[in-house]
């Protein structure tokens, strides 16, 4: 289905989607044009304009959330509590309505963007003023699927007694992140838009934030997540909730200083900040140790929202892109590629090159830091499987959380090599016994050497 469609949409619904979702892009992704896509499919609304003006104290009891569900998208009914028809328990706000415009200019076949940005409008705090069902394609309705979504994954967090404290975070959905490009030869507009994906920042306006971008016209005509919205899954909610978790686990150790994204009084705008932000480890550490950490963020966010959906089949099942290639459960990528880092993955992940990921989203590229962020994904789930095989999926999240404090603990700034991140989970499981110490050789085989001492193999 996907090859079908035009080569200009594959090309940023695939980046999109393997870029999964930091504002801030991260090394080899940090390409503008990742996350822009076309038209809007726009058609959302408010559904309860009277309340936004209305004195609220409190909207309680069970709404109803959109959520996907053994291949499609269902209502389930869910208990929130909106403090002032506002906040939650983990949420601060619900920012909607925000509009910015960012030019840039073709030049001489140059592209120029220059931070040209305007906003249009910095969007509302959306009132929520009682629990009903809102409509799926309403802007409360979104919000309590992203609600609903976020919840979960928290309250898991929470009963896993990590003795971690979180930040509340500020939500934005379906925010117009808009882009004109002027071509001085011919004087045409080009206006894209950034849709099809979410994501999450350690800090805007001095809050965590999770963003719900809205569709683009160009997926649903290329039937990409067909009767999907993406703030439905549940699992990619978790995923953003995984970098909210490791992001703070970043910052509260050695490495805490280290702004993870920029400073807060430098952080005006997440959209369109485009420098190269250290994820966590120390800023003076090399463009490797940065890809590395990159790639922990993205497999433990991978880790977090499979443990988060229960740590069973099912929860990403039937969704282009993400079913087997993101699935724990699943021992080979799309295309049948076995989730194995060996090698020619470690060679490709270190290389450094900018060479253009594939042009489907089927075959893996271990350049990227997602597709390599799943390998350490896989390998860390097998093991800790192996060598716990009586864990409750609580437990088994729980050393996954412990080894990234692990982690960053240790001496991150020297890790320019995955294999040493990896053999903190050591420190935490202890010496494998020999069956646990085959699945070790089989899913890290790159790393069988450096590993096997740590293991205890
Ligand atoms: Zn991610």
């Amino acid at each position: 289905m996907l090859k079908k469609s035009p080569k200009f949409l594959l090309i940023p619904f695939i980046l999109v989607l393997t870029n999964c979702s930091y504002v801030f892009p991260v090394g080899d992704n940090n390409i503008d044009k990742e996350r822009e896509t076309g038209k809007l499919a726009d058609n959302f609304f408010l559904e309860d304009p009277d309340c936004q003006n209305q004195e609220t104290e409190r909207s309680v009891g069970d709404f109803s959330a959109f959520v996907w569900n053994s291949g499609k998208v269902e209502p389930e009914s869910v208990a929130i509590d909106f403090e002032g028809g506002l906040s939650t328990k983990y949420i601060t706000s619900i920012n909607y309505g925000f509009h910015q415009i960012e030019t840039c200019v073709i030049k001489d076949n140059e592209k120029i963007c220059d931070e040209n940005v305007v906003l249009q409008s910095a969007g509302k705090d959306l009132k929520i003023c009682g629990a009903k069902s809102y409509s799926r394609n309403s802007y409360e309705g979104v919000a309590v699927s992203t609600v609903a979504g976020i919840h979960k994954a928290a309250s898991f967090f929470d009963s896993l007694n990590s003795g971690m404290y979180l930040r509340k975070t500020k939500v934005i959905v379906l925010p117009r992140v808009e882009k004109q490009t002027v071509d001085k030869s011919n004087n045409s507009v080009e206006k894209t838009f950034t849709a099809d994906n979410m994501a999450y920042s350690p800090s805007y306006m001095g809050n965590p934030v999770f963003i719900i971008f809205p569709r683009s016209q160009q997926g649903i005509d290329a039937g990409i997540w067909k009767d999907l919205n993406l703030w439905e899954l549940q699992w990619g909610l978790a995923h953003e909730f995984g970098h909210h978790i490791y992001t703070k686990i970043a910052k509260g150790t050695s490495a805490g200083d280290v702004p993870l994204g920029p400073r807060i009084e430098e952080e005006t705008n997440p959209f369109t900040d485009n420098h190269d932000h250290d994820h966590g480890f120390h800023l003076e550490s090399s463009p490797m140790a940065t890809r590395v950490n990159g790639a922990l963020n993205e497999g433990f966010a991978d880790l977090f929202a499979y443990y988060s959906e229960g740590g069973k089949d099912g929860s990403i099942d039937g969704i282009d892109c993400f079913q087997d290639s993101r699935d724990l459960n699943s021992f080979n990528f799309a295309d049948g590629t076995p989730k194995i880092l060996d090698s020619a993955a470690h060679a490709q992940f270190t290389s450094l090159s900018k060479k253009s990921t594939p042009s489907d989203c089927e075959t893996p590229n271990f350049a990227g830091i997602h597709t390599f962020g799943t390998l350490i994904a896989f390998g860390i789930s097998k093991i800790i499987d192996a060598s716990r095989p009586e864990a409750s999926n609580q437990e088994r999240a729980k050393i996954a959380v412990k080894w990234i404090q692990k982690v960053h603990e240790n001496d991150n700034n020297a890790k320019a090599d995955a294999h040493y991140a990896i053999s903190d989970l050591f420190e935490v499981l202890g010496p494998l016994e020999e069956s646990s110490c085959n699945v070790l050789s089989e899913v890290f085989s790159a790393y069988e050497l450096q590993l096997e001492d740590a293991a205890g193999c």
